[in-house]
């Protein structure tokens, strides 16, 4: 008879008064009693919802069982069968809107912890390392492939093709390998240990990177296939940041998220003895409501803000953050200005920001996107305090590759056109996938695209010969 509690086994965590002082990760994981009893909730349903939920179809039951065997490692192998960063993914996922929403349990109860579990193993696997098979000695002899960018969807697409037997080279912009998970999502939510492991795991398998390599500015596409790639995957991501083009945006203090959380995670900004510490008011405005938003309100006031705002149009119930992640927030002593609207940044007389100006909204009807159309509310103007302005509304690809490639095809605001399953783009041989073919979507979202368009490559390729 399965363990028929309601709820979830509860994940322990840091303080809120301590953890919104440090960057150290807030969640520290089950406990392995935790992880046996959090198993057992689990029906090991024949036909495994759960499973259609993941993008990379995880084997959950089967995981699951070795769990509540005690077979800890087995569990994260089985795992690893159909993702390469279980760590990253029960850390980030958004579980509760992939494979925790079709869980059977989640239909009365809370659904089985599938995500905290899928943690707990690949945590036990990374401090308890058995030997495993040398997949380094893989001939690479099938061909070579060149992938452009390591984050998620680039390093997936490239794990899996050395592991066909090819030779694969991935071109990084930035000194560090990782995309997102190195320079986005904060060390208190992911620890960079934990992704330059898994970086560590692709490099073993021998592929290459080259960092500090912009494609676009050192090389073109073109020229990667002169110098005999026999196809190309982009995996650039979505990491140019949208403004909202209201006066007071050029003024000092005002930065978007991405070039916030970029100087905190790449350069270290946290350490008050780095090159290029970030300098931020005892007031900050973070303007968005999504997980960038709240990482961004977050590192804000583990660097010392005394009055940290998330300012969002809309109310608790649009918010497209985590559940979770914003609960943190709360906890960690964000103030949450709803359904109010930024109109303009005020400035001091040399040039810094002092004041953003908002309107009070109210919710009208529903727009296209189904949620209910935010209207300013007449004669509400006001302003808050603040020194310090985060503009977190979202993000789209960088043009480079646009302005450089011709002969590809891209959506309106920048998409790279390609087959949804495969990647194949509108010019053979190149492919895409991740962020930069959807727009700002999920870890393992991307990931799932550069494995299939993996295995889209090696059949192109083989076409050819
Ligand atoms: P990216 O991770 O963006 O990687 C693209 C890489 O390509 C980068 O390293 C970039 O430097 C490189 N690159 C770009 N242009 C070039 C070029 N011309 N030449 C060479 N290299 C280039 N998702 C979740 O699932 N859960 C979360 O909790 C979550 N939180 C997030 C928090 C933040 C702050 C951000 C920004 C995103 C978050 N996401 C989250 C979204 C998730 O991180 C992305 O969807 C995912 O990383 C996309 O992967 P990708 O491989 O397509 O692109
Ligand atoms: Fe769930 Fe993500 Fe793991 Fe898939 S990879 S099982 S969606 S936590
Ligand atoms: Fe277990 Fe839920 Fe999946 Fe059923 S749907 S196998 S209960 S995790």
């Amino acid at each position: 008879m399965p363990n028929m509690s309601k709820k979830k086994q509860l994940m322990p965590l840091q303080e809120a008064n301590i953890r919104n002082k440090n960057f150290t990760e807030v969640s520290l994981g089950y406990r392995p009693e935790q992880a046996i009893e959090e198993s057992d909730r689990c029906l090991q349903c024949k036909n495994a919802p759960c499973v259609a939920g993941c993008p990379v179809n995880v084997q959950i039951p089967e995981f699951i069982k070795l769990v509540k065997e005690n077979k800890f490692y087995e569990g994260y192998l089985k795992i690893f069968e159909t993702n390469s960063l279980p760590e990253v993914c029960g850390r980030v996922c958004p579980q509760e809107n992939q494979c925790e929403k079709y869980c059977v349990r989640g239909k009365k109860d809370e659904p089985v912890a599938i995500g905290r579990l899928e943690r707990f193993v690949s945590d036990y696997a990374s401090q308890n390392p058995q030997k495993s098979e040398n997949l380094s000695a893989i001939e690479p002899n099938k061909g070579k492939v060149a992938i452009i960018g390591s984050g998620p969807a680039g390093v997936s697409c490239a794990g899996d093709l050395a592991k066909m037997g090819y030779e694969v080279t991935i071109f990084e912009a930035f000194h560090t390998a990782g995309g997102v998970l190195m320079y986005g999502i904060p060390e208190f939510r992911l620890p960079k240990k934990i992704v330059q492991n898994a970086i560590d795991r692709v490099v073993e398998l021998g592929v290459k990177i080259e960092k500090n390599m912009v494609i676009g500015k050192i090389l073109s596409i073109d020229e990667l296939f002169q110098e005999g790639y026999q196809a190309v995957f982009i995996g650039t991501g979505a990491g140019l940041p949208v403004f909202m083009n209201i006066p007071g945006e050029n003024l000092n203090g005002v930065m978007s998220a991405n070039e916030f959380l970029t100087r905190i995670n790449l350069m270290k900004a946290y350490d008050p003895d780095a090159d290029t510490p970030v300098k931020i008011g005892k007031n900050v405005a973070v303007v968005g409501g999504g997980n960038v938003a709240m990482d961004a309100a977050r590192c804000a006031i583990r660097l010392g803000a005394e009055n940290v705002y998330i300012v969002y149009r809309r109310s608790l119930d649009e918010l497209p953050a985590r559940k979770e992640e914003v609960e943190h927030a709360e906890e960690e002593g964000i103030i949450f200005k709803l359904l109010t609207n930024p109109k303009q940044i005020i400035g001091t007389d040399n040039g810094w920001a002092k004041a953003i100006q908002c309107v009070e909204m109210e919710l009208g009807e529903p727009d296209s996107s189904g949620r209910r159309r935010p209207i300013e509310k007449p004669d509400s103007l006001f302003e808050i305090l603040v020194e310090t302005v985060i503009i977190s509304i979202g993000t789209t690809p960088n043009p480079l590759i646009k302005d450089t490639t011709k002969q590809l095809k891209f959506a309106p605001k920048g998409e790279i056109v390609a087959d949804e399953v495969t990647g194949q783009t509108s010019q053979p041989g190149i492919f895409a996938g991740g962020d930069i073919v959807t727009g700002a979507a999920t870890v393992i979202q991307a990931m799932g695209a550069g494995k299939r368009s993996a295995i889209a490559i090696d059949e192109y390729i083989r076409s050819k010969k």
